[in-house]
């Protein structure tokens, strides 16, 4: 079943898994905003490509992944799976952590997986632009890079306050050969509202989700790309946690605690979806805990209730836990987890009480990032640095209750784009 790739002649998933194929039950289905009824795949035609569509809807366990996406995955992938030695020393905790470290890739985090799979099934349908939004860059520049492999053109609205105060991931995307478009900007419906009252008005994720859309579903050849909270883009993640299973194996543990920052959903998701399956399977012990933030609390303070993916409320409407979608974060560091919902298959897990979740200040955060630099040597992205707060307090508990638990957590991106967001935060500036 495995396939060798030529370039590192090393192991890579074939498939990615579907955890929806063993789930007891399924999570409710998305509704169409204007009638409420459940969704038809058709009516998404318009916005998404029709390989993503199927992906999005398919019960299938195991969904191939096409050598193309693997040859370029092969680059950066299988990524390290790390014995966290320095920090578990330092700590003194008889817990034994692991990291799976996705800051590798190309554009520096875990979103270029499914980035590559979406660019991938554009250009298998003679789509020749792809829209999305960003906030802080990190999205914009793995779609960017991914379009760049499989000849398509990357569009991407970014919100202007990120655009004029965080240039590095502008830079990224604009050297991988994406457009970058400040939102709200004159080209769109939705972006026209607000940028004539206020040519510099600061912009939000909502309004460029809104302006991607309409471009998306107004030009031709033209599709939009989402890069968390969806099925398929969670089910494009899984690549992680296949490696990590592997991994694990060779390593000679078995994983008992899970952890993963949650913004949409996606890269907790990815590690976790494999052994979430297992644990089904197998009826094991193993935990799973999704970190959030305290400013943006989906999980740990919203209802799981039906609401729209967007500001504008243009979206299908998703059952997620959800904070409301005019809820705005202030605007923290970790801006990858400024999101309102959750991913609907996440949302389902914490109410099947499979998932635990958990939110950490800012100012916890950051002292966790600062003392994984300075054991493990890595400045880790501001968003998973709340994978790693939470990781430090279970095995903080493990070492008083003397349990040899066995950590495993996604360091889902690298934090070198976001140093002004530590220069900040260590000169307390540090919003919280
Ligand atoms: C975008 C991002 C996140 C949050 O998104 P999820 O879909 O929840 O994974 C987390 N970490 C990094 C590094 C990101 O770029």
């Amino acid at each position: 079943m495995q396939r060798y790739d030529s370039r590192k002649m090393s192991y890579l998933p074939d498939n990615f898994y579907n955890l929806k194929a063993d789930l007891p039950e399924l999570p409710p289905p998305p509704l169409n905003p204007a009638t409420r009824r459940p969704l038809r795949p058709e009516e998404l035609e318009p916005v998404f490509t029709r390989g993503f569509i199927q992906q999005e809807i398919s019960t299938e366990r195991f969904i191939r992944i096409p050598d193309e996406v693997l040859e370029v995955y092969s680059r950066y992938r299988p990524t390290p799976l790390v014995h966290a030695s320095a920090l578990r020393k330092y700590l003194n905790t008889p817990a034994r952590i692991f990291y799976k470290y996705e800051g590798v890739s190309p554009a520096g985090s875990h979103k270029t997986n499914t980035a590559l799979m979406q660019a991938y099934l554009a250009g298998q349908e003679g789509v020749e632009t792809l829209t999305t939004e960003t906030g802080a860059g990190q999205w914009g520049s793995a779609l960017a890079y991914a379009c760049s492999q499989f000849g398509i053109k990357a569009r991407v609205f970014m919100v202007r306050a990120s655009y004029r105060q965080k240039p590095g991931r502008r830079v990224m995307i604009e050297l991988f050969g994406g457009q970058v478009t400040e939102s709200p900007g004159p080209d769109t419906e939705a972006g026209r509202k607000y940028y004539r009252e206020n040519p510099d008005h600061p912009g939000s994720l909502g309004i460029a989700i809104s302006e991607a859309v309409e471009s998306a579903v107004s030009l031709p050849a033209t599709r939009y790309s989402l890069g968390s909270v969806l099925d398929a883009v969670l089910l494009h993640q899984t690549i992680i946690g296949l490696e990590a299973r592997k991994q694990c194996r060779e390593f000679g543990f078995e994983p008992q605690l899970i952890i993963g920052c949650v913004g949409g959903g996606s890269n907790f998701a990815g590690l976790s979806f494999p052994f979430i399956g297992q644990k089904l399977q197998e009826k094991n012990g193993t935990r799973f805990l999704a970190v959030e933030p305290e400013a943006c609390p989906s999980l740990t303070s919203g209802q799981l209730q039906y609401d729209h993916g967007d500001t504008v409320g243009l979206t299908p409407l998703l059952y997620m836990h959800s904070l409301g979608k005019d809820f705005v974060p202030p605007p923290i560091h970790a801006g990858g987890l400024r999101y309102h919902g959750m991913a609907p298959l996440i949302s389902h897990l914490v109410k099947m009480g499979l998932v635990e979740a958990r939110a950490y200040s800012q100012k916890q955060i950051f002292a966790a990032a600062e003392l994984f630099l300075r054991t493990e040597g890595i400045l880790p992205a501001p968003e998973s640095a709340h994978a790693i707060a939470a990781v430090i307090d279970e095995a903080l508990e493990a070492k008083k209750s003397g349990k040899e638990i066995n950590i495993l957590f996604n360091l889902s991106g690298h934090g070198f784009l976001d140093i002004n967001a530590y220069d900040q935060a260590a000169n307390g500036n540090g919003q919280d």
